[in-house]
């Protein structure tokens, strides 16, 4: 029984066989931490921005060192997935250099771009458009929660109408979009959980990568822990609260992830964030044992945009 849509088997069936991702660090760093929008980071971020098992050696040795890796002979495709930071966070000139750099084989198929919301713009959009004629191309955003409250306790600095500006310019230009969500986030309830699917809901969304929240050591977070202003959620509460997403949004949306990567060495806490496996085979198990799959609870959601912020002329026209 499918429980949800798994992105290996959604690329297996676009590419009629295994496709192996090639995790990259792009040199780029993110305008929550040079002081453009803020310095530090969002509280959970560590200082290599969520990819700190990545080396820093140029893009092509990158790619050129995991092709020529064991790991690498169990596939014949891949796509080159930029983690790092903020990946969209430079001119476009400098967009096309580094993008290029990590396109030098011809088994690579696709290419996924982690960014901010705010780092997206017309120009950029344009830009990563440009690959779409040889590579299937997507953009992952950061939202983690649609709590306006919860976005300044993690210190994002962006808003609910800057992922909406950048999801919809990016549907302009027909790129698909993963939104990124945390569940566990410091005083974050159910209803905001639900608020934040609702959201996904009424936007136009390819993907959805589901994190959850774990202390690393050295950040905001595991200051707020030390301090008794954080208490991580437990592995059933994980569970229940990834389900409850599971079941609510689209059945169209392709589950690009289901837990956190917790790095080994910097993990404070939660413990269980080490056991990805236990997570995924619990998560199938209370879908299984509830009789529960991807979007059984799916409304086609009509969520006043209008409560989020005014969208752009040219978007509300064809709205309209
Ligand atoms: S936006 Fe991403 S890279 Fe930037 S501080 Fe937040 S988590 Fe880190």
């Amino acid at each position: 029984m499918k429980y949800y849509n798994k992105l290996s088997e959604w690329l297996k069936n676009k590419f009629g066989e295994r496709v192996l991702k090639i995790c990259l660090d792009g040199g780029f760093t993110c305008p929550n931490r040079d002081g453009t929008k803020g310095v530090g980071g969002c509280i959970f971020c560590d200082e290599r921005g969520s990819g700190s098992h990545l080396k820093k050696i140029d893009i092509k040795s990158q790619v050129t060192t995991y092709l020529n890796s064991y790991r690498a002979q169990r596939a014949n495709k891949y796509i080159v997935y930029f983690q790092n930071f903020s990946n969209t966070y430079a001119s476009p000139e400098i967009l096309k250099q580094r993008y290029d750099s990590a396109l030098i084989s011809e088994k690579i198929v696709a290419m996924g771009i982690a960014t901010r919301p705010d780092c997206i713009n017309e120009k950029i959009s344009k830009t990563i458009a440009k690959y779409q004629k040889n590579y299937f191309i997507w953009v992952e955003l950061g939202l983690q929660s649609s709590n306006e409250k919860t976005g300044s306790l993690i210190n994002k600095c962006y808003n609910n109408n800057d992922f909406i500006q950048a999801v919809r310019l990016l549907n302009e230009f027909k790129i698909p979009i993963v939104a990124h969500i945390m569940i566990g986030l410091p005083n974050e309830t159910k209803k905001d959980l639900e608020e934040t699917v609702n959201l996904l809901n009424s936007l136009s969304i390819w993907g959805l990568k589901i994190h959850s929240t774990y202390v690393v050591k050295d950040t905001q977070l595991h200051k707020m822990l030390i301090n008794g202003d954080y208490k991580p959620i437990s592995l059933s509460e994980y569970i229940e609260s990834a389900c409850f997403v599971l079941t609510h949004i689209s059945p169209e949306i392709v589950i690009h992830r289901i837990s956190g990567d917790a790095p080994k060495e910097k993990l404070v806490e939660p413990e269980w964030n080490l056991h990805k496996k236990r997570i995924i085979n619990g998560i199938d198990k209370y879908l299984k044992d509830n009789d529960l799959y991807q979007g059984k609870y799916y409304k086609k959601n009509a969520i006043s945009l209008i409560k989020y912020g005014k969208l752009n002329k040219k978007i509300q026209n064809k709205e309209n």
